[in-house]
């Protein structure tokens, strides 16, 4: 079991006062162990995270900032290899994609890199002697709050544009893989020129340290990524000191399969996001399948012939096709989906056991696709996180959209077809953050991400992706 400490206000804080150990998903064995921090220990590094703004020239030199970000990311590339080994041995996913979601750092933080320099406010002439400037200034201290799944990705996806666009950062991962996130931390912090205090890290559990955070008068802004009760709860509590929150929740995303599609394309895709990614424990994973009717059939089989015999193992046997589920608690939230499932709709596939595991210690889940459900359904209506499809079918596009509509969140959707006007009716008609035409979870550091409706408030990624850690300041020059 590997050891870590905590770090904040320049200082890396051993577990003296308790730690949290992490479970490796696919053995039950502890792999990990981070300092399960307090109250006290968020004060002190909110105070440092101030004093470093106000004495270091953080947030006013973008060519300083810009440095350290490229000289972490080239020390995160140095080192993928190991990084996703922890990656995996915390999570549970398949080596291939922790190597993955490992490299893509070094991508989205250089881009964010060079944002830091192109950061611009706008001027305007008023009067003939009057003229507004307006500045982009840091939001102050930010705090970022991550989830398990894709850990990585999604604390670089806020801490990467929050340190460019000036800010301190004190982030909070997600306990249950917060081994790999110190490790991402240590790189950042041992870059040249990086002022003490201007980021942390900080382990501990949600209902203590990330609701200190929460509380916390002096942090200005929570960039928050995860459950919709939880981000519920915190919008709530943060307005008691009135802080800016962005939140990316939960999502439960159609994936339009329309007569005329490829759907040797579709199909593979539609396996590869709701079963063989991460489980499905993806935010964005395409978890109700609305087919055209004419070709429901066809394509029920074909998915039947795609999911037999997936092998499902440790994400650190080559011979895995889909890892471990990460938490002891998703797996058996899992479980229960499957369980109704059986009660409530058809089974077109899937569903069974894995075989000669220890289903004690170790959370291994087959994938299982289900229909002829009520649309009311929380098969239908609730996030699942895991590897289990819906199949619903529509008879005209009016009514794809209606169906693709017909849930609280709008997160991320698919449309499979080779009729652009169809591709266009569709795309334009279903209430979600991103649409994918022909392809599926295609993210880029230059295009945002968020969610409608109860899937998020705020756009992370991209420009909008920075935006989101400043505020405008309008100054006013008038001499007449
Ligand atoms: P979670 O809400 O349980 O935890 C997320 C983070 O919040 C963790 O760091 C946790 O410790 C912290 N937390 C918990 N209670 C808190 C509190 N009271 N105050 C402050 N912080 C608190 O979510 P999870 O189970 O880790 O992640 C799975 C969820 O995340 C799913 O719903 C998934 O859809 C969502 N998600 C969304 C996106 C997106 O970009 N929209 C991406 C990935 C995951």
């Amino acid at each position: 079991m590997k050891k870590y400490a905590a770090y904040l206000a320049g200082e890396w804080v051993d577990a003296s006062g308790g730690c949290n150990a992490i479970i490796d998903p696919a053995s039950g064995e502890a792999v990990s162990a981070v300092p399960a921090l307090t109250p006290r220990h968020v004060d002190a590094a909110v105070r440092a995270a101030q004093q470093a703004l106000a004495r270091s020239g953080w947030a006013s030199d973008a060519r300083l900032r810009a440095d350290v970000m490229l000289q972490w990311a080239e020390r995160i590339e140095k080192n993928v290899g190991a990084l996703a080994r922890r990656l995996t041995l915390e999570n549970g996913k398949l080596l291939g994609e922790a190597k993955f979601e490992i490299g893509n750092q070094v991508n989205v933080i250089r881009f964010n890199a060079g944002l830091a320099r192109a950061l611009s406010g706008h001027s305007h002439s008023l009067g003939a002697k009057v003229m507004g400037v307006v500045a982009r200034e840091p939001m102050g201290v930010v705090a970022v709050i991550s989830p398990w799944n894709w850990p990585i990705s999604l604390l670089v996806r806020d801490l990467a544009p929050a340190l460019a666009a000036g800010n301190a950062v004190l982030s909070k991962p997600a306990s249950q893989t917060a081994g790999v996130s110190v490790e991402i931390l240590r790189l950042l912090v041992e870059c040249d020129g990086l002022p003490e205090g201007v980021v942390g890290m900080l382990t501990g559990s949600g209902g203590s340290v990330g609701q200190a955070i929460v509380e916390h008068p002096g942090i200005d802004m929570i960039a928050f990524t995860g459950d919709g009760a939880t981000g519920k709860g915190i919008a709530r509590d943060a307005a008691s000191t009135v802080k800016k929150v962005a939140l990316e929740l939960g999502g439960k995303s159609p994936f339009v399969l329309c007569a005329d599609a490829d759907m040797d394309k579709a199909v593979s895709t539609l396996v590869r996001f709701i079963f063989l990614t991460t489980c499905g424990q993806i935010c964005t994973a395409p978890s109700r399948l609305l087919v055209e009717s004419s070709v429901k059939k066809a394509v029920c089989e074909r998915l039947a012939r795609a999911i037999e015999g997936i092998k499902v193992g440790p994400g650190l046997d080559p011979a895995s096709q889909m890892g471990a589920i990460t938490t002891r608690d998703q797996y058996e939230k899992i479980l229960g989906f499957i369980e109704l499932g059986k009660k409530e709709a058809a089974l077109v596939a899937g569903g069974g056991a894995v075989a000669d595991v220890d289903h004690d210690k170790c959370n291994f889940i087959a994938p299982a696709i289900f229909t002829d459900m009520d649309p009311r359904s929380p098969l239908v209506q609730e996030e699942i996180f895991g590897p289990v499809l819906t199949v619903q079918s529509f008879a005209s596009d009016e009514e794809a959209v209606h169906l693709a509509n017909d849930t609280p969140f709008g997160l991320a959707a698919g449309v499979f077809t080779q009729n652009l006007d169809r591709a266009w009716f569709l795309s334009r008609g279903i209430k979600a953050g991103t649409v994918w035409i022909n392809n599926y979870n295609r993210f880029y550091a230059e295009t945002e991400v968020g969610g409608y409706k109860e899937s998020g408030v705020g756009r992370m990624a991209g420009f909008d992706g920075l935006h989101e850690f400043t505020q405008t300041k309008h100054i006013n020059f008038d001499s007449t």
